[in-house]
């Protein structure tokens, strides 16, 4: 019988993985959200008080110059609550880096946040926006009342200033959750339907759909645990391994910082505190990492991992080949 408790044990089938080249960053600013999504993984909310620190900020710039970050993934809770995001951002392009924004697309349509498009237009910032259904009534039902509304009144604005639009270089993504016991519906078909129905329907267009698996732990598993799925579920995404994933899969070249500045392999792995498998220590930070002993390293994986590698695959990037 598989237990939640698992996932932080060493217990595992998994099969062992090795660290590439460090390319992404992937930066968590702190759980404050102003939405309280059913299958959020961070456990964020509005009445979260972590936030990343401008001195932990400046340690992140200093390692993005030293390992000659490439790309930077901000995630949260929502990024741009934030106080410090306009200037990590800034910092962040002025070195030449590309920067993402996960971004739960309510915040900006929130009351202090009407200049947030605009700026990220200016910084040719990446989104990528949570947009968990194209029908009204499975969006609210995930993220609250009204927040299908509002996520289709800030894909307007940012249309209007260009994200998405045939030829245009600001990239705007879309991402999709599936609900409930199952694996996410194949991506390219899903990309279609979502197009067709957000243009035709409210005029909205975007870039690409990443259709991403919902991983077992924190909210989602306690969900799975209280519908008495947890097993069902871990089976799912077992019987559905395909070892063909494991090559792309997103700790292979990305690492992930928590608010307070600690480092993991992956975003899943910092919300179950899991250590970098690289290091013996405990617990890492930024600020005293040495990149280059990175590369070829084992990473920490454990029976969460499947979520990653099940059927098409998920990551932060979408699906990882196609079905
Ligand atoms: S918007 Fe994102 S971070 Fe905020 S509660 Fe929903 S899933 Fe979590
Ligand atoms: S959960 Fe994290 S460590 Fe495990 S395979 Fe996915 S990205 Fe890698």
């Amino acid at each position: 019988m598989m237990r939640a408790t698992a996932l932080n044990t060493g217990e595992t089938d998994f099969p062992a993985i090795l660290r590439k080249n460090l390319e992404i960053l992937q930066v968590n600013l702190g759980y404050v959200c102003n939405l309280s999504c059913t299958h959020c993984h961070v456990n964020a909310g509005p009445k979260r008080t972590e936030v990343m620190t401008l001195e932990t900020i400046r340690e992140v710039l200093a390692f993005i110059d030293q390992a000659k970050i490439k790309t930077l993934d901000l995630t949260g809770g929502a990024p741009e609550m934030n106080p410090q995001f306009t200037y990590l951002v800034s910092r962040a392009r002025a070195m030449g880096v590309k920067v993402i924004d996960r971004c739960n697309l309510v915040i900006l349509e929130e009351p202090g946040y009407e200049q947030m498009t605009a700026f990220l237009a200016g910084h040719e910032v990446e989104i990528i926006a949570s947009l968990p259904c194209y029908l009204e009534d499975n969006v609210d039902k995930q993220r609250g009342k009204g927040t299908f509304q509002s996520s289709l009144a800030a894909l307007q604005r940012l249309n209007a200033l260009g994200y998405g639009q045939p030829g245009s270089d600001l990239q705007l993504n879309l991402v999709f959750n599936p609900q409930g016991v199952s694996l996410p519906p194949e991506q390219s078909s899903l990309e279609k339907a979502y197009k067709d129905y957000l243009l035709s329907h409210y005029g909205i267009v975007f870039n690409r759909l990443f259709a991403l698996a919902n991983l077992p732990i924190q909210r989602f598993a306690k969900y799975l645990i209280n519908k008495n799925l947890f097993d069902e579920y871990m089976q799912l995404l077992k019987t559905n391994h395909h070892a063909e994933n494991l090559e792309q899969v997103m700790c292979r070249n990305t690492l992930s910082v928590d608010w307070q500045g600690y480092v993991y392999d992956c975003d899943f792995n910092q919300m179950l505190a899991l250590p970098l498998g690289a290091l013996s220590e405990s617990k890492a930070h930024i600020s005293g990492l040495n990149f280059s002993i990175l590369n070829g390293q084992p990473i920490t994986v454990r029976d969460h991992c499947f979520g990653c590698t099940a059927g098409q695959g998920s990551s932060c990037g979408g699906a990882l080949q196609s079905l």
